[in-house]
C-alpha cells in the first residue's frame, strides 16, 4: 500500500526536501507499524529539512524526529493493534526514517504508550519539545529546586521548548522569568504563566563571569553568551538545565559560578534518553501540564508546509509547537 511521506535527499548543492508516495516496501526494518496521526516542526527537524544542520546521516531519508500515532502491526508483546504510542528522537531522521510520513515502522525501543490523558494530537502539541522542557524539569528538581527556593528562568520563552516550561513551571507554583526576543508577545507569555518577561538582548551579549544573582534555576534552550550570562547570574546552590543551541553551540564562561556558589549545570540529551526517564517525563506531562495552555502554544500545519514552516523557524518566526496533521 502507497503512502504519502516527505523524503530528503543529498544533492550536489544541498539537499531537497520532497512530497512523495513510499509504499511498505520503503519502510525499514522495526517490530511495530504504526499509521502515524501528527508529528511536528520542531527546531532540529527544521535543520533537517532546510539542510542547515547536518542532522541526517543517511539519505534519502523521511524527516520527523518525532511522531504519535496508532498500531497496525506488532511483532513486540508490549505492543498490539490499536495501542496509541509516541516515538521521540533515536534514530528518527537520522538514521531511520522519520515521523514526518503517513507510515512509520521502527524498533519497539523507540516506543512510549501514550499516556490515556492524551489525544495523538496532543502529544505531538507536546512533541519532542515539550518532553524535552520535562526533562530539563526534572534535572532541576534533582538537583533540589523548588517553587521556594526562588524565580526560574527559561530563555528562548516563545519557542516550543520554552513554551512549554513556562507552562508547566508556573502550574508547579514556580515564579517564571521569560527571556525573549520578541515583546510582542508578552501576552502569550503571561498567559503561559509567565510573571515577568525580559528582553533577551543584554544576555546574548558578551558580559561578566560572575554578577549578582538573579534566578534560582533556569532551562536554557539557547546557549553561547546567553548561558554564559545564565550561570553567572545564577543564586547559591541554583540549577541550569541546558539543552538547547539557538544562539549557538559555544559556552564563553568560566568555572566561577560553579566554584563560588555551587551552581549546577545538567545537560539534557532526549534523544537517547532511557525508557524509564521517558515514561516518567510522559507521566508527569499528563499530571502536571495545563491542556488549555497546550492547546494556546499549537498551531497545525499539513505535510505539503512543512518546508515553508522550517524555513520560518529557523529565522525565528514560528512561536510555541507546530504540529504536523500528516493525513
Ligand atoms: P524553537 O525554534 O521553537 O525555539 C527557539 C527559540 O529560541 C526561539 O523561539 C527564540 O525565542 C529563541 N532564539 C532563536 N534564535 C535565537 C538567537 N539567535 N539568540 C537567542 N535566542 C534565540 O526551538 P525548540 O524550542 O524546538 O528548541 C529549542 C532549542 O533546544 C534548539 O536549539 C533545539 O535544537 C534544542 N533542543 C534540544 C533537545 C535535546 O535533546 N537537547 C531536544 C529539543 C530541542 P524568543 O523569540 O522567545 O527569544
Amino acid at each position: 500500500m502507497s503512502f504519502r511521506a516527505l523524503l530528503t535527499s543529498q544533492a550536489d548543492d544541498g539537499t531537497t526536501t520532497e512530497l512523495v508516495d513510499l509504499t511498505d516496501e520503503d519502510l525499514m526494518p522495526g517490530e511495530v507499524t504504526v499509521d502515524v496521526e501528527y508529528s511536528t516542526v520542531n527546531y532540529k527537524d527544521a535543520l533537517a529539512v532546510t539542510g542547515a544542520g547536518r542532522i541526517m546521516r543517511r539519505f534519502p531519508l523521511v524527516p520527523g524526529i518525532d511522531f504519535a500515532g496508532t498500531v497496525t502491526a506488532s511483532d513486540d508483546p508490549r505492543f498490539a493493534v490499536g495501542d496509541a504510542v509516541v516515538a521521540n528522537g533515536w534514530g528518527l531522521s537520522q538514521t531511520h526514517h522519520g515521523g514526518l510520513a503517513e507510515r512509520a515502522r521502527v524498533d519497539a525501543d523507540w516506543l512510549v504508550p501514550l499516556p490515556e490523558r492524551f489525544s495523538t494530537f496532543e502529544a505531538m502539541a507536546i512533541g519532542t519539545a515539550g518532553y524535552t522542557a520535562m526533562l530539563c524539569i526534572l534535572a532541576l528538581e534533582h538537583g533540589g529546586l523548588t517553587p521556594d527556593s526562588g524565580d526560574v528562568l527559561v530563555t528562548g520563552a516563545t519557542g516550543g521548548v520554552g513554551s512549554v516550561a513556562i507552562a508547566v513551571l508556573s502550574g508547579l507554583g514556580y515564579r517564571v522569568v521569560a527571556s525573549t526576543g520578541r515583546p510582542s508577545e508578552h501576552d502569550y507569555l503571561t498567559g503561559l504563566g509567565a510573571a515577568e518577561v525580559i528582553d533577551r538582548g543584554p544576555l546574548g551579549e558578551p558580559g561578566k563571569p560572575f554578577v549578582r544573582p538573579r534566578w534560582a534555576g533556569a532551562v536554557d534552550t539557547v546557549g553561547s553568551h546567553t548561558l554564559a550570562n545564565v550561570l553567572a547570574a545564577t543564586e547559591r546552590d541554583g540549577v541550569v538545565a541546558a539543552c538547547g543551541l539557538a544562539q549557538g553551540n559555544d559556552l564563553p564562561t568560566t568555572v566561577l559560578p560553579f566554584i563560588l556558589r555551587g551552581v549546577t549545570l545538567a545537560g539534557i540529551d532526549s534523544v537517547e534518553a532511557s525508557q524509564g526517564v521517558r515514561h516518567t517525563a510522559w507521566q508527569r506531562l499528563a499530571r502536571d501540564l495545563d491542556p488549555d495552555k497546550l492547546a494556546m502554544a499549537a498551531t497545525t500545519v499539513g505535510l505539503g508546509d512543512v518546508v515553508a514552516t522550517a524555513r520560518r523557524v529557523l529565522d525565528g518566526q514560528v512561536r510555541g509547537r507546530t504540529v504536523v496533521d500528516v493525513r
